[in-house]
């Protein structure tokens, strides 16, 4: 049920999910155990032996991680933020450098600024959308090339093939965090990527009830040492021990069944609510990839099946005004975190990008990020339109 010939929402929906072998339970159960009786010493069932090193609800999970993506292996973890952190350190020693994006996820900038640096990690942030200036900022000790496409909270586009060859050439591997896009509407692996990295608290989820991370490695990547990638993330995952409990990796397993179609109607909401952005006269920009004159639309065409359900706007108003804004609406709720099915608002400047005032990740204060959800269409305008025409 791996199989790579299947649709996407077939192997979102049955990849590592055959019925339980002994009741027939069509969903894989919430294997809530620690440990496993051996029939005799080393005598394993499955191979299953303590819950840290497998877990067959994590192993369903994982299987099915690893068939959306295209990948050889995937792994999931107690966070987005917990995958990443086991990615540095079996890809990473001491004395190797990285390339981040410009405007990186507030937390990923944090983990590599004051965890892998003190560490020995060094990096820069070349602007991912201009490739000369990512090639000039290569060194012959750089090892990995982190892409976020699209940014949070821009929405700025970078072409994951082209700097898939640009980390190839200078033997590093190629990370794409596919958060924002989602497995469905992005496929990284099949750009080049090596590895793929998730926050399932976000669009795989997708309900807003659990926190987790994903990473899902491409067969054969192998780091600059020669080692096998889904090899040393399997080791490290089980040495580190940040893994998905059995709870909130089914929790994740169901939210991907139905990723398809919630993306699907995320990007058509997003769209009827640019649409309307675009009309309101309080309104000075609107970001979304979708939109012809966005700097990255027509990589975004190429990369993406569709263009996501976040989309971020600024006032003419200037801060005060969106501020307010945000405040003021019924339906989107006044939240940080994105992807789930309720739609939410939020200011970036004082909210999730508050840390980096006044750093080169500062955002524009006017700004404000919109995480569409799945409610009717009609219902999310008619909440912006009434605090817009208001307050803007
Ligand atoms: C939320 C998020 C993360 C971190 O994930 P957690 O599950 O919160 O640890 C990483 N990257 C992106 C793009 C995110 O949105």
């Amino acid at each position: 049920m791996t199989d790579q010939t299947l649709g996407f929402s077939s192997r979102a929906i049955h990849a590592g999910q055959e019925p339980d072998p002994t009741t027939g339970a069509v969903v894989p159960p919430i294997y809530a155990t620690s440990t496993y009786k051996q029939d005799g010493i080393g005598g394993l069932r499955g191979g299953y032996e303590y819950s840290r090193s497998a877990n067959p609800t994590r192993t369903a999970l994982e299987e099915c991680l690893a068939a959306l993506e295209g990948g050889e292996r995937g792994f999931a973890f107690a966070s987005g933020l917990a995958a990443e952190d086991t990615l540095i350190r079996s890809v990473l020693a001491p004395g190797d450098h990285v390339l981040l994006p410009s405007d990186a996820y507030g937390g990923t900038h944090r983990l590599f600024d004051k965890v892998a640096r003190p560490w020995g990690i060094s990096f820069d942030t070349p602007p991912q959308s201009d490739l000369d200036r990512v090639r000039a900022a290569v060194r012959p000790e750089t090892r990995l090339i982190w892409v976020e496409t699209p940014t949070n909270p821009m929405l700025g586009i970078a072409d994951i093939e082209a700097l898939a060859t640009i980390a190839h050439d200078a033997g590093a591997l190629l990370v794409v965090d596919n958060t924002f896009a989602s497995s469905y509407l992005q496929q990284p692996i099949a750009l080049g990527a090596d590895v793929v990295l998730h926050s399932t608290t976000k669009y795989a989820g997708g309900h807003s009830d659990v926190v987790g991370g994903a990473l899902v490695a491409r067969q054969g990547a192998k780091t600059a040492a020669g080692d096998d990638v889904s090899e040393r993330i399997g080791f490290h995952q089980n040495s580190m021990g940040a893994v998905a409990g059995p709870f909130d990796a089914w929790l994740v397993l169901r939210g991907l069944k139905t990723l398809a179609v919630r993306m699907e109607r995320h990007c058509d909401n997003a769209e009827k609510v640019v649409d309307f952005l675009l009309s309101h006269p309080g309104v000075s920009t609107v970001h979304y990839p979708g939109l012809a004159d966005h700097p990255g639309h027509e990589i975004a065409k190429r990369q993406m099946r569709r263009f996501g359900g976040m989309v971020s706007f600024q006032l003419k108003g200037g801060e005060d005004v969106a501020a307010k804004v945000v405040a003021e609406t019924q339906l989107w709720t006044l939240g940080e975190s994105l992807g789930g099915v309720e739609s939410l608002i939020e200011h970036p400047g004082r909210m999730t990008h508050a840390s980096v005032a006044g750093t080169d990740l500062a955002v524009p204060a006017d700004l404000v990020r919109l995480s569409v959800g799945i409610e009717d269409a009609d219902d999310l305008i008619a909440d912006l339109r009434q605090s817009l025409d208001r307050l803007a």
